[in-house]
C-alpha cells in the first residue's frame, strides 16, 4: 500500500523540498521539532531499516552522504543530529524509511 512519502515523491501531496536526485528525495517536516528538521528518504520503497537488505548497502550510504551534504547546504555548521525510528517502541509513524536530520538548536540527550 502506498504511503503517505510516496505521495510526496509523486507530487500527489505538497511538501517544502530542499533536495532530489534519481534515488532520494528531502523535504522539511511538517511538525518540526527543531529550527531545521528535514527528513530524507530513498525514493525505494523500504518500510524500515529493519527492512533494509545488502542490496540496499549502496542505497544507505547514498542517504548519509546526502544528509552530510544537506546538513552543509543548510548552514547547521555547529552539529545536527540524524536519527531513523524504527517500528513500534522506536515510535515509527510512516512506514516508508526516513532519516530525520535535525538542527539549529541544542538537542538534549537522552532521546525520550
Ligand atoms: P516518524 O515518526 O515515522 O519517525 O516520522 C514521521 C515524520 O513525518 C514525523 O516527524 C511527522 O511530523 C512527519 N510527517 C507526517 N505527515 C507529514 C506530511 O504530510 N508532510 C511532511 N512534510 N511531514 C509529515
Amino acid at each position: 500500500m502506498s504511503t503517505l512519502f510516496r505521495k510526496i515523491i509523486d507530487r500527489e501531496i505538497p511538501a517544502d523540498i530542499v533536495f532530489e536526485d534519481e534515488l532520494c528525495m528531502a523535504f522539511r517536516d511538517i511538525h518540526p521539532q527543531a529550527p531545521t528538521h528535514v527528513l530524507v528518504i530513498p525514493k525505494k520503497e523500504i518500510p524500515s531499516l529493519a527492512d533494509a537488505r545488502a542490496e540496499d548497502q549502496a542505497l544507505l550510504g547514498h542517504l548519509l552522504l546526502t544528509i552530510r551534504s544537506l546538513a552543509v547546504t543548510l548552514g547547521l555548521a555547529d552539529g545536527y543530529r540524524v536519527v531513523a525510528n524504527c517500528g513500534a517502541h522506536g515510535g515509527q509513524s510512516v512506514d516508508h524509511l526516513h532519516f530525520h536530520l535535525l538542527g539549529g538548536r541544542h538537542l538534549g540527550w537522552p532521546p525520550g
